[in-house]
């Protein structure tokens, strides 16, 4: 089915936080016979890799999610660069016991994430769990060192989220150390698990839907690579967040907090009511929530960010049509 350009909203939504090198969301929303998507690959992405983005939008537009097999999903909160102090204020706020941590900033030292790290295990317990997102920062010998101080700075790291950026490197350090490495940057495509797996350089697969091409095809993914799992978002709305919420509720397996608490990230949401964590669960949606009218007004978008993604999304439709034909 064609997608309905005329249905198709362009949001704007200011960040509380400069996140991801962005203090704006934008993106689109589109509907169909079946309910609402979004489309809202970053503005980096070129057409080509908009594809799958697309996919996950039109998804929930033509047909239901797969059966879910839990009814919540539990989420970590994530600790920026903070002082100490206020790390453990983000741990005790969200109520979630698993804290994100991110670690290796430019600029930052690795005496201050120890700290940071300690700091966070000491809010949440022991019986908590610490990761650390490192974001492809460190080469080899820099991650073993790094991740070995950190470990012991946290009593005991859950897992390292990609801490070098090739395939070969994670897998040299996954050799060398105890604490379990986690690919997230070296997904961005279906195939990537696959070769992470294959490559051995990771324990744990970070997924996400949309570059993944929807719930249903990331579900396939998950499967085939075979590595436990993680869903995270892409800083979506409570629409987007929904198609990650459906993934994790899918998942045969999940043993791990899925990173899809990003809601508060933005100043504001199109859907009334949204579903905030609770004690650090968020409920699975069965379908894709309908943005309310006001709310949608508020955050429309119009003039040269409308026309910009008015024109993307036509150009990549187009790119998808000739790619199915
Ligand atoms: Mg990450």
């Amino acid at each position: 089915m064609d997608i309905d350009f005329a249905s198709a909203v362009v949001y704007s939504l200011p960040m509380r936080n400069r996140f991801r090198g962005i203090t704006v969301r934008n993106g689109m929303l589109v509907r169909g016979p079946a309910g609402w998507g979004e489309f809202c690959p970053f503005e980096d992405y070129p057409d080509a890799e908009c594809v799958p983005w697309l996919d996950c939008a039109v998804e929930p537009t033509e047909q239901s999610w797969p059966t879910p097999v839990r009814d919540r999903i539990p989420i970590n909160c994530t600790v920026p660069v903070v002082s100490p102090e206020r790390a453990v204020e983000i741990v005790r706020a969200s109520g979630c016991s698993t804290a994100k941590v991110k670690v290796a900033d430019p600029g930052t030292s690795l005496v201050d994430d120890c700290e940071r790290v300690a700091a966070v295990r000491e809010a949440i317990g022991r019986d908590g769990a610490v990761r650390v997102d490192a974001n492809a920062a460190w080469d080899v010998d820099t991650a073993i060192r790094a991740i070995r101080e950190l470990d012991r700075a946290a009593a005991g790291l859950e897992y390292v989220e990609q801490p070098c950026p090739e395939l070969a490197d994670l897998a040299a350090v996954r050799k060398r150390v105890e604490v379990p490495i986690a690919a997230d940057e070296s997904i961005r495509r279906a195939e990537d698990p696959l070769r992470v797996a294959v490559a051995g350089a990771a324990d744990i697969a970070v997924l996400k839907v949309a570059p993944l091409g929807g719930v249903a095809r990331a579900l396939e993914v998950a499967q085939a690579c075979g590595l436990p799992c993680v869903v995270s978002s892409a800083l979506e709305t409570s629409v987007g967040l929904a198609a990650g919420l459906a993934l994790a509720g899918a998942l045969p397996e999940l043993d791990f907090a899925c990173g899809l608490g990003t809601l508060s990230l933005l100043t504001a949401d199109v859907v009334a009511d949204s579903p905030r964590p609770r004690q650090g669960w968020l409920p699975v949606p069965t379908t894709s929530p309908a943005p309310d009218p006001e709310l949608l007004a508020a955050a429309t978008a119009d003039g040269e960010i409308n026309d910009y993604w008015q024109d993307r999304l036509r150009r990549v439709a187009a790119l998808r049509k000739a790619q199915r034909s």
